[in-house]
C-alpha cells in the first residue's frame, strides 16, 4: 500500500487498488482523432460557459436546450423536461445491445453565482486565455458535462453498438439541494434512469500537484448523508419582569447545552481506519501515532482534542451535528411561548436517522422537546467490487501505468445520492487533473479549466466507456 492518501485536502482515501496492468482493447486506439474531439469538445464548453445558468433563478433551460440541440445534430434524440418554470432536465439514450444495463452520464447545468467585478475575466465569457478556458461552470460542473456528452458523441460516430446503454442526463438545481433536478427525476420519471447499472457524476477530479502532475486517481463511492433536525420547546408565555424558570426559551437553551457538551460519539468504520494509516505517514510528532491507531485513539481525552485540530479529517470519524437556526421570541419584554433550534447532522454510511435522533433524545434529555425530522437523504455507499471501477483502472493503466485508483469517502454529498436510492452505482469520477490553484476557483472567482484537461478528460471518459461497454 502506497502512500497516495497525502494531502487529500478536501477528501478521504479509504483503501488503495494498485491499477490493473491488463491492456485495454486496441480497437480503442485505433482510428479515434482524440485531438480533433478535444478541440470539438473545447468550442462545445465555450459556447456552453456563455449561456447564464447562475441559481439562484438558474434558467437552465436554456443549457437543457443548448445541450439537446447538439444531441440531435449528432443523430441523438434528446428530450427536455421542464421541472419548474424556466427550468429543464435534458436526457438522451444511445441504444447498446443490452447484454448489459446501462451507464448514465450525469451533470449539473446550474452553476453558482458569479461577480464580476472580482473576475479577472467576465465569468461568462467562455474563452480562452493562455492555454485555459474561462467560465462560471468550466470545472463545476459544466465542464465534466461537456466531457460526458463529447464521449458519448465518439461512441456514436464510431458506429459501435456497445453491450450497454449509455445514457446523457443533464439537470438543474444540483447547486441548491437537486429537489427540481436530479430529485425531480427521481420522484417523477425515475424509469429513465432505473433499468441502468452504473452511474458517473462530479464529486471528485484527479488531485494533482500545482505543476498539473496527477497524484493518484480518487473515485468517491461514498457521501455522508445530511440529516436536519428541528428541536421544538414549548412551555408558558409571560411578561419577562417576572421570569419562568421553565419557559420554552430556557427549556431550549438548556437542551442545546447537553448536545455541545456531550461531544463526539466517535464510530471509525474500516476504510476510514485505513485513510488515517495512509495520512499518518505523512505526520510529525504526535499525530503521526494518534492517526495509525485512530480506533484506539478516539477513546482517549488526550488524543481526541489533537484529533479535533483537524476539523475536516475528525468530521470522518463521527456523526457531526452543527447548531445553525436558532428562533424564539418576537420582543424583549415577552416570555415567547415557543423556541425552536436547526440542527445539520451530517452521517456516516451504515447508520440509521432513528439511531441518530434516539440518540439526541436521550442526550437531552427532556421529553416535552418535540424532535422533527426536516431533511433526511440516506445515501448508501456504492459497490467498489464493480466492473465500472475495473474500467476506471484499466484506463488509469493505460494513460500511467502504476497510478494508483483511490475509493473515497466525502463529507459533503453532490446528486449521486438521488441515484444510490434508486439502486445505481454511482462514481463521483472526473478524470481531469485539478490543482490546488485550480481547485480554489470552484464556487470561487476565475474559474477555469485548462484546455489540455478538457481533452484528457473526453478521451479518459471515451476509454472508460467503451471499455465497460465491451467494445472488442
Ligand atoms: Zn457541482
Amino acid at each position: 500500500m502506497s502512500q497516495v492518501g497525502r494531502r487529500l485536502s478536501l477528501s478521504v482515501g479509504i483503501g488503495l487498488c494498485l491499477a490493473l496492468t491488463t491492456s485495454l482493447s486496441s480497437a480503442l486506439a485505433a482510428d479515434v482523432d482524440y485531438k480533433a474531439a478535444g478541440a470539438e469538445a473545447t468550442k462545445i464548453l465555450g459556447d456552453y460557459l456563455k449561456i447564464d445558468t447562475t441559481v439562484p433563478p438558474g434558467n437552465e433551460k436554456k443549457g437543457a436546450e443548448f445541450l439537446a440541440e447538439i444531441l440531435k445534430k449528432n443523430g441523438i434524440e434528446a428530450q427536455i423536461f421542464d421541472t419548474a418554470p424556466g427550468r429543464a432536465c435534458v436526457y438522451a439514450r444511445l441504444k447498446g445491445n443490452g447484454k448489459k444495463r446501462g451507464v448514465v452520464l450525469l451533470n449539473h447545468i446550474d452553476v453558482v453565482p458569479a461577480n464580476p467585478a472580482d473576475w479577472k475575466h467576465p465569468p461568462f465569457c467562455g474563452e480562452v486565455f493562455d492555454g485555459e478556458l474561462w467560465g462560471r461552470g468550466a470545472l463545476d460542473m459544466k465542464g465534466m458535462g461537456i466531457i460526458e456528452l463529447e464521449a458519448m458523441l465518439m461512441i456514436k460516430k464510431s458506429g459501435i453498438t456497445l453491450d450497454r446503454d449509455i445514457v446523457f442526463l443533464g439537470t438543474p438545481d444540483e447547486e441548491v439541494g437537486g429537489e427540481f433536478g436530479a430529485g425531480w427525476i427521481k420522484k417523477n420519471k425515475p424509469e429513465l434512469v432505473k433499468d441502468c447499472e452504473f452511474l458517473i457524476n462530479e464529486g471528485f477530479m484527479i488531485e494533482a500537484d500545482k505543476d498539473g502532475k496527477a497524484k493518484y486517481w480518487g473515485v468517491n463511492f461514498a457521501e455522508k448523508s445530511p440529516l436536519w433536525l428541528e428541536l421544538t420547546a414549548k412551555g408558558q408565555a409571560g411578561h419577562a419582569s417576572m421570569p419562568l424558570p421553565g419557559s420554552a426559551t430556557n427549556k431550549l437553551v438548556k437542551a442545546l447545552q447537553k448536545l455541545n457538551d456531550a461531544g463526539p460519539n466517535f464510530k471509525v468504520l474500516p476504510p476510514v481506519e485505513e485513510y488515517f494509516k495512509n495520512v499518518s505517514t505523512l505526520e510529525g510528532g504526535e499525530l503521526k501515532d494518534i492517526y495509525a491507531t485512530v480506533a484506539d485513539s478516539v477513546k482517549d481525552p488526550a488524543k481526541v482534542k489533537l484529533i479535533m485540530g483537524d476539523v475536516l479529517k475528525s468530521s470522518m470519524l463521527y456523526n457531526t451535528v452543527s447548531l445553525t437556526v436558532l428562533k424564539a421570541g418576537y420582543k424583549t419584554n415577552v416570555i415567547p411561548g415557543e423556541a425552536t433550534a436547526q440542527l445539520d447532522c451530517r452521517i456516516l454510511p451504515g447508520v440509521t436517522k432513528d439511531e441518530v435522533v434516539s440518540y439526541v433524545k436521550k442526550t437531552i434529555d427532556d421529553p416535552t422537546i418535540e424532535i422533527g425530522v426536516i431533511e433526511w437523504e440516506q445515501a448508501e455507499p456504492s459497490k467498489l467490487d464493480t466492473d465500472l471501477f475495473n474500467s476506471i483502472k484499466k484506463v488509469a493503466a493505460d494513460e500511467f501505468p502504476g497510478m494508483p485508483v483511490v475509493p473515497v469517502l466525502v463529507p459533503w454529498f453532490t446528486d449521486s445520492h438521488w441515484f444510490r436510492e434508486l439502486g445505481l452505482t454511482a462514481y463521483g469520477f472526473e478524470p481531469v487533473e485539478v490543482g490546488p490553484q485550480h481547485m480554489a476557483t470552484m464556487h470561487g472567482v476565475d474559474e477555469r479549466i485548462p484546455v489540455k484537461g478538457i481533452e484528457d478528460g473526453v478521451r479518459r471518459m471515451y476509454k472508460i466507456l467503451m471499455d465497460v461497454g465491451g467494445a472488442k
